[in-house]
């Protein structure tokens, strides 16, 4: 393609501030959004044509456009100067009434998950391309008026290779062969309008009049058959909850569901056309654990066509509006009407510890409110305090409204504001009006202010003990229940406190303060409880509170207050297998059997990992042939192998009830390479043998972990960008390269870590820049010298936001471990 315009010059774009998007929203309506593109042409860049038609009250503003060079800009009529396009802003001069703009321009397709992000699939070399406009991404796909709260109807055109599909947020049509039309959409905000095309494997279906679709990379298809009606089960059983909670019917015509390639998030929820990763399709067996959080991201994305596309925030402080709804709605439609009836169960085990973890951390901020100046800081908001502690005062609120006064809020809001925008005042309004009466003392304790309370039983004085966060005195109403052990058996009773001491008669024996996670709190067992859970939890039947118990575990020796061999001895007593997913890994563990083997061991006495690794091989022979636990109790004992023979064993002959399929070897296969018990051209030969995308990203795992210095220089160079690499293939060789027991391997890369942390903003963006940040942080570098190293960086004040807000939640996380180690060592 050639341009009579040259390439531009990269200005890092700048994020969209609020008073910006607020000018901008006083002066503009926006009456159409037509898309042009053509994906047909090349494979590095496509072209897009969009024509903007809105009304203006006349006077200068600017278009948000991200592309690799400009064809020509026309604006009612008239040709536009190239260099009004600066930093990813193109200035305008509008006239009062009806304007045109016409932006003919040349897009590049990434790689990071983010605009048009356009993949190989390596099991067969075909081409898959997707949409994430999400959050600000959305103008390096097509000129926009780039904010929530600048709602238009689109039309799409595309043009594409013939053997390929396109979807979007209407129903496509495909008047000739690689041509498609798309829309008019309803009013979309930018930041979920979405393309999905490539040649992917389509299924169609229809509930209650609402055509359903399902779509996976063709080397997927066996997969997507195999669990179609697991899929679409859930999501006629969710659309069906949803109707009854609202009844307001689902707005967006058809609803289309696309597994894609190498996805940031979860999912997102693109009205009529929600993209999920498509780690949640499996080859192989997946996990009831895995099953649940993919039942439950599909609750939360349907909710989201309510609360989030239906009615969507005016700015990104209110986030939370989306997140902590879909996350509270998901859950619940969930475990309500599907069969997944123990979904809060296996929320408890992946949500609790991060949401907490976030909020005792310095990154801390009120769940409402948040006070995002700008796009890119509300994307860092992205975090366990606006999904788990969110939902959680959501569901506590539930709990005190009732669900005739919460839902007729929230029911009357979607109706108010329906295709438009709203605020959280708009929320509470309406609650009030439904009879909440005033909530602002509520709003106040639970959503206004950062930090959890700390609630510890202190049994000598016979009083439970609450403590606001350090330096505030917030008055909060806790709610939650109590469990003591008794001679014949738990039992469980009400509990209100909000004094500094509430009185308690407890016994001796081992009690369990909020066994339900009622209420939001750093809860504490006591030493006596904590003893005793070496006999209580091998037997306890109660799976929340079991859930509970590990939680409260996790949290209180990652805060220093349990030795950390104590909860070695509970989890040689009773593995945690009842956790029933450990995937993916992450650099910061959200799950138990994660954070047991990447978190505890580490610090707890020497012999623990063997001790955890028997137990976890007794269990496996103990529970059920085939069964969840079984599974979860083999991963256990792979994580903590130190036996080669042992790991081997297992790839020929896996215990009964379990296959040796791609998860089971490469789960042997990373733990091999970590123990430096097997090499490069092994791992190599067994992703030649069976070229997966599951198996690519396990392979760089892998390849990374092993004890030489030629494979730390090869994780090294993706993080340096020196060999790009696709978002996951990047995060998993970040968590291969530190490996406890290899630090003196590593430890050249401490220094190399901090040093690179300028350039690294420019070469990983978006989503990825917090991601690469955080795995390839030196998490095993257990030293003063490293917590010392990582407190100067964050105090340069050039550095780039997200890196910084990153790295100060790992360096408070090595704080942490540090202290730990300290107090009890090990
Ligand atoms: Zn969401």
């Amino acid at each position: 393609m050639t341009s009579p315009l040259p390439d531009l010059q990269h200005a890092a774009p700048r994020s969209l501030q609020r008073t910006e998007a607020e000018a901008r929203a006083a002066l503009l309506r926006v009456e159409s959004c037509e898309v042009e593109l053509d994906l047909a042409s090349d494979v590095e860049t496509f072209s897009s044509r969009t024509t903007l038609r809105f009304t203006s009250a006349g006077g200068a503003t600017f278009v948000d456009l991200k592309p690799r060079r400009v064809r020509s800009l026309v604006l009612n009529g008239r040709p536009l100067d190239a260099d009004a396009l600066v930093g990813g802003r193109l200035g305008i001069d509008t006239v009062p009434g009806a304007n045109e703009l016409v932006v003919d321009a040349v897009m590049a397709f990434r790689t990071d998950g983010e605009g048009l992000h356009r993949s190989v699939d390596p099991a067969d070399g075909r081409h898959y391309v997707y949409g994430m406009s999400f959050m600000d991404a959305a103008p390096s796909i097509f000129a926009c008026f780039d904010q929530p709260d600048l709602k238009a109807p689109y039309t799409f055109t595309v043009r594409a290779p013939r053997d390929w599909v396109v979807l979007g947020n209407a129903p496509a049509s495909n008047p000739e062969p690689g041509l498609w039309r798309i829309g008019p959409t309803p009013p979309l905000s930018t930041y979920f309008v979405t393309v999905v095309a490539g040649p992917y494997y389509l299924i169609r279906d229809e509930h209650d009049g609402i055509p359903l679709g399902l779509s996976a990379r063709s080397s997927l298809a066996g997969a997507l058959e195999a669990d179609a009606e697991d899929l679409l089960g859930v999501t006629r059983a969710s659309l069906d909850e949803l109707h009854r909670l609202f009844g307001i019917r689902y707005a967006f015509g058809d609803y289309h569901q696309a597994f894609v390639p190498e996805f940031n998030a979860g999912a997102m929820e693109n009205p009529g056309c929600v993209t999920l990763r498509d780690q949640m399709l499996s080859s192989t067996r997946l996990s009831r654990g895995a099953r649940i959080v993919r039942a439950t991201t599909i609750a939360h994305e349907l909710a989201h066509q309510w609360f989030g596309n239906l009615v969507t925030p005016r700015w990104w402080d209110d986030l939370w509006l989306n997140e902590s709804f879909a996350e509270y709605t998901g859950t619940r439609v969930v475990a309500d009407a599907t069969e997944y009836a123990d979904a809060w169960v296996d929320n408890s085990y992946l949500r609790r510890c991060w949401g907490l973890g976030a909020d005792l951390g310095p990154n801390t901020h009120p769940v409402a409110g948040n006070g995002a100046v700008d796009a890119l800081a509300a994307l860092q908001d992205f975090d366990g305090i606006s999904y788990a502690k969110g939902a959680s005062i959501l569901r506590q609120l539930n709990t005190r409204l009732g669900d005739e006064v919460y839902l007729g809020g929230v029911v009357d809001h979607l109706r108010r504001h329906a295709f438009g925008n709203a605020t959280m005042h708009d929320l509470f309004g309406a609650w009030e009006r439904a009879g909440a009466g005033d909530l602002s003392a509520f709003t106040d304790a639970w959503l206004r202010t950062s930090g959890p309370d700390t609630i510890s039983l202190d049994r000598a004085s016979g009083v439970v003990r609450r403590t606001p966060p350090a330096g505030q005195d917030v008055a909060r109403t806790h709610t939650l229940g109590l469990a003591v052990r008794e001679a014949a058996g738990w039992t469980r009773r009400p509990l209100e406190i909000s004094a500094v001491e509430t009185p308690v008669d407890v016994g001796t024996g081992a009690v369990l303060l909020d066994p339900h996670e009622q209420t939001w709190a750093l809860v504490l067992p006591d030493e006596a409880t904590v003893e005793a859970l070496v006999t209580e939890l091998p037997v306890l039947a109660d799976e929340l509170q079991r859930a509970a118990t590990w939680n409260q575990l996790r949290m209180a020796h990652d805060h220093g207050a349990i030795d950390p061999a104590r909860v070695v001895d509970v989890a040689v007593a009773a593995p945690p297998v009842e956790d029933l997913e450990d995937t993916p890994v992450r650099a910061v563990p959200r799950r138990t059997v994660p954070w047991l083997v990447q978190t505890l061991l580490p610090l707890a006495p020497a012999g623990s990992r063997e001790r955890v690794h028997a137990a976890a091989v007794a269990r496996t022979a103990a529970e059920p042939a085939g069964s969840e636990h079984q599974h979860s109790a083999l991963r256990l004992a792979i994580a903590t192998a130190t036996d080669p023979a042992t790991l081997r064993g297992w790839l020929a002959a896996p215990p009964p009830g379990i296959d040796a399929d791609l998860d089971l070897r490469w789960r042997v296969l990373v733990r091999l390479a970590v123990l430096g018990a097997c090499d490069a051209a092994e791992l190599d030969a067994a992703l030649a043998a069976d070229p997966t995308a599951q198996a690519r990203v396990e392979h760089s795992r892998a390849r990374a972990s092993l004890p030489d210095a030629e494979a730390k220089a090869w994780a090294w160079a993706r993080f340096t960008g020196e060999t790009p690499v696709p978002n996951y293939d990047l995060e998993a060789a970040g968590t291969g390269l530190w490996q406890p027991g290899q630090e003196e391997l590593t430890a050249p890369y401490v220094e190399r870590y901090f040093a690179a942390l300028d350039t690294v903003a420019e070469v990983h963006r978006g989503w990825v820049r917090g991601t690469a940040v955080e795995a390839f942080f030196p998490a095993t570098a257990l030293s003063q010298e490293t917590l010392e190293r990582a407190r100067e960086r964050l105090a340069d004040e050039s550095l780039d936001p997200t890196v910084r807000r990153r790295l100060a939640d790992t360096t408070d996380l090595l704080a942490r471990r540090l202290a730990v180690r300290t107090r009890y060592g090990a």
